[in-house]
């Protein structure tokens, strides 16, 4: 019999698919089988040595953020900001939101959170992000990642623990997932365990790369968000939708953010150049970088496929049910 899909249980028709590792160009090949029912892509079995494929200094998201420290008046004019950006008007927030660029965070939190919200971030790597919603006036910041060295106290409300979501404490009105879900080894679990987190009417955003997308059928093992073996599964809104339902959720919207990263580096991985070499190819970097009409051609079908519900990466919002 045919290996079970770990999310919905089916056994008939379920395809295997060999990607290799290309982060770092190590191009050893792992299985991965393909469910024919939720359509859900999952590694066949978690390295034991996962460690291994997040090198310290060399996976993005641990890197140590740099601190900034703003002036007093400047903070208290964001934080005015921040709030006519959630939604309460006042007119030095308009003018300054106005002058600002389109900030992605805020389209997250709008509606769904205040400042005094309890934030949480899954799988934070340094907390980047924290450190940015503090010093636009967010006050509960907290997150946890179990690949960190050690516990992080910047010393102004945000602190990373070092942890798995099994380990974690308390209640948060708006708990989030940038891109960590897909690493998660037991997803079920692990939404099972943050659902009970979750304040009444709380919100979980979840964003992961989304398997039933245009780059996956066009690119298959060259997809470059396959990114074998650290994504251990590529989820699609069916299997996302199981899940949710499995934690007493349901997914109450899907928004998709995709970039045209799904074209230059899957095009890029096609050509067989491992991630940590696509800055190369960024236009203006010499004859066989990318040209600016072919980058922006990538943008602008990216906005395309999000548009239609096609792109290759998506905010999923889950509620209690
Ligand atoms: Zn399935």
């Amino acid at each position: 019999m045919a290996a079970a899909c770990r999310i919905c249980g089916n056994t008939e028709g379920n395809r295997a698919f060999f990607p290799k590792e290309m982060m770092f160009g190590w191009r050893e090949e792992f299985e991965y089988l393909e469910c024919a029912r939720c359509g859900c892509l999952q590694i066949a079995r978690i390295p034991e040595d996962l460690a291994k494929y997040y090198p310290a200094g060399g996976y993005y998201s641990y890197k140590a953020p740099k601190q900034k420290r703003d002036p007093g008046w400047l903070l208290a004019l964001r934080h005015l900001r921040t709030r006519y950006l959630l939604g309460e008007f006042s007119l030095v927030g308009m003018l300054l939101a106005k002058a600002s660029k389109h900030q992605e965070h805020i389209d997250w939190l709008r509606g769904r959170a205040t400042l005094d919200s309890r934030i949480l971030d899954v799988g934070c790597g340094a907390g980047g992000l924290l450190l940015k919603l503090q010093r636009e006036g967010f006050r509960s910041l907290l997150g946890i990642d179990p690949l960190i060295e050690s516990d992080i106290d910047y010393g102004n409300g945000v602190r990373v623990l070092k942890r798995a979501v099994d380990r974690l404490e308390g209640e948060f009105d708006f708990v989030m997932m940038h891109h960590s879900f897909e690493h998660m080894p037991d997803p079920a679990a692990s939404l099972k365990t943050l659902a009970r987190r979750l304040a009444p009417n709380g919100t979980l955003l979840i964003r992961v790369p989304v398997a039933d997308s245009h780059a996956r059928r066009a690119y298959g093992i060259n997809w470059y968000q396959w990114d074998a073996p650290r994504h251990l599964y590529l989820h699609t809104r069916k299997s996302m939708e199981l899940l949710a339902a499995g934690a007493g959720m349901e997914v109450a919207g899907v928004v998709h953010d995709s970039s045209g990263q799904q074209f230059s580096s899957s095009e890029l991985y096609v050509r067989d150049v491992p991630y940590v070499e696509h800055g190369k190819y960024r236009p203006g970097n010499g004859p066989s970088a990318f040209t600016q009409s072919e980058w922006d051609g990538f943008q602008a079908r990216a906005a395309e496929l999000n548009r239609k519900g096609e792109g290759d990466s998506a905010c999923f919002y889950l509620r209690a049910r």
